[in-house]
C-alpha cells in the first residue's frame, strides 16, 4: 500500500459522508420544503460546540431517530427534527446516503436536553471518534459558524452583511459586495534526511517533550511548494529539496486547511528560530521508540494530520498520548 493510500482514507475530519447538494443553496422553496420536512434533522451548534452523545456497546442508540449511528461505542452527533431547533441561522450542510436532509443551526447557547445523556463536545475533542458522516457534518457546520461569526461586516464598505445561500455566502445590502466563506492554506511537512530520520519540532509554548512536525501560513503569491521550503528554512534553517504531497485536512481552528506534505532535506545542520520553535531533533525510527517508551516524547494528537505524516514515516500507529 502506497503512502498515499494509507494517508488520505483514515484522516479524522477529512471524511465525507454527505452529499453537499450545492445546486439547492440558492432555491428558498426547495430550502423552505426541505427544513421542515419529517426525517430532516438539525445540528445545533454554538461556539464550536455540538451536543453528542456517548454510545455503549449494547445500549439502544442515543438521539433522533435518524441521529448518532456509529454503530457501536463511541459518541455521535445529537440530531434533532426542525420542530425541535431553536431559534439561530441555518446552513444547509447536505444530504446522507438515506436520503436524509441535514441543516446545522448557529444558536447562542446549545439546547438543554430533558434525558441528561447528551453533553456539549468540541471538534478536537470528538472529531476522531465520530462515524465519517458525522465528522463531515461536524466539521463543516463547525467551520460555517467560525466563519459568519467572524464576517458580519463587509470587508469592503464597513457595513453588516447578511447571511445568503444557505449559509455558503454573506452579502452585503448596502454596496452589493458577495462574500465567500474563508479556508486559510497552511502546509505542514515531514523534513526526512538521507538516512531516512524525520525532523521534528517543538513549538515555543508546547509543554516539554512535545514534538511535531513543522507548519505555517501560506503567503500570498506564494506556491505551496514555495511555503514548505520557505517554512522549513525560516524554523528550523534546514534547506530542502524535493516536496512531495501527501493529503490535506480541513483544521477549522479557526478556518484553515492543512496541505501535507513530506519533504528532503539537503543537509541536516539545525538553526532554530527561538520564536516559533524552542528545539528541533533528526529521529530514527530506534530513538523514536526509546523516546516514546521513555516518555521524553509525546506524540501529537491522533485527529490531527501531523500525527498521519509521522505515522507513515513510522511505519506503524503511534502510542497513545498519555493522560
Ligand atoms: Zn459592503
Amino acid at each position: 500500500m502506497s503512502w498515499t493510500e494509507r494517508t488520505i482514507e483514515p484522516l479524522a475530519l477529512a471524511r465525507p459522508g454527505v452529499d453537499r447538494d450545492a445546486e439547492h443553496r440558492t432555491d428558498e422553496a426547495w430550502l423552505a420544503a426541505a427544513w421542515s420536512h419529517p426525517t430532516t434533522r438539525v445540528l445545533v451548534v454554538s461556539g464550536g460546540q455540538v451536543l453528542v452523545i456517548d454510545d455503549t456497546p449494547g445500549a439502544a442508540p442515543g438521539g433522533a431517530p435518524a441521529g448518532g449511528g456509529t454503530g457501536g461505542a463511541g459518541p455521535s452527533l445529537v440530531l434533532l427534527p426542525s420542530f425541535e431547533a431553536p431559534e439561530g441561522e441555518r446552513y444547509f450542510l447536505g444530504t446522507d446516503t438515506d436520503g436524509v436532509r441535514h441543516f446545522a443551526l448557529a444558536a447562542e447557547s446549545l439546547p438543554g436536553r430533558m434525558d441528561g445523556e447528551a453533553r456539549p463536545a468540541g471538534l478536537r475533542e470528538v472529531g476522531g471518534l465520530l462515524s465519517r458522516r458525522d465528522a463531515g457534518l461536524m466539521v463543516h457546520a463547525v467551520a460555517l459558524e467560525n466563519w459568519h461569526r467572524m464576517h458580519g461586516f463587509c470587508a469592503r464598505c464597513g457595513r453588516p452583511t447578511v447571511i445568503a445561500a444557505a449559509g455558503h455566502v454573506r452579502r452585503c445590502p448596502a454596496c452589493g459586495a458577495e462574500h465567500y466563506p474563508r479556508t486559510d492554506p497552511a502546509v505542514i511537512m515531514l523534513v526526512v534526511d538521507e538516512d531516512d530520520r524525520a525532523l521534528l519540532g517543538r513549538q515555543v509554548h508546547w509543554p516539554e517533550g512535545r514534538f511535531s512536525t513543522l507548519a505555517g501560513f501560506v503567503e500570498p503569491g506564494e506556491s505551496l511548494e514555495q511555503a514548505v521550503v520557505r517554512e522549513v528554512a525560516e524554523e528550523v534553517g534546514v534547506p530542502v529539496g524535493e516536496v512531495t504531497y501527501v493529503a490535506s485536512q480541513p483544521w477549522p481552528f479557526p478556518s484553515s486547511l492543512m496541505l501535507g506534505f513530506t519533504a528532503q532535506a539537503v543537509s541536516t545542520g539545525i538553526r532554530v528560530d527561538g520564536d516559533e520553535i524552542h528545539e528541533a531533533r533528526w529521529f530514527s525510527r530506534d530513538e523514536l521508540t526509546e523516546c516514546f517508551e521513555a516518555g521524553t516524547v509525546l506524540p501529537p494528537s491522533s485527529i490531527s494530520i501531523a500525527a498521519r505524516l509521522i505515522e507513515n514515516w513510522y511505519g506503524k500507529p503511534l502510542p497513545a498520548p498519555r493522560r
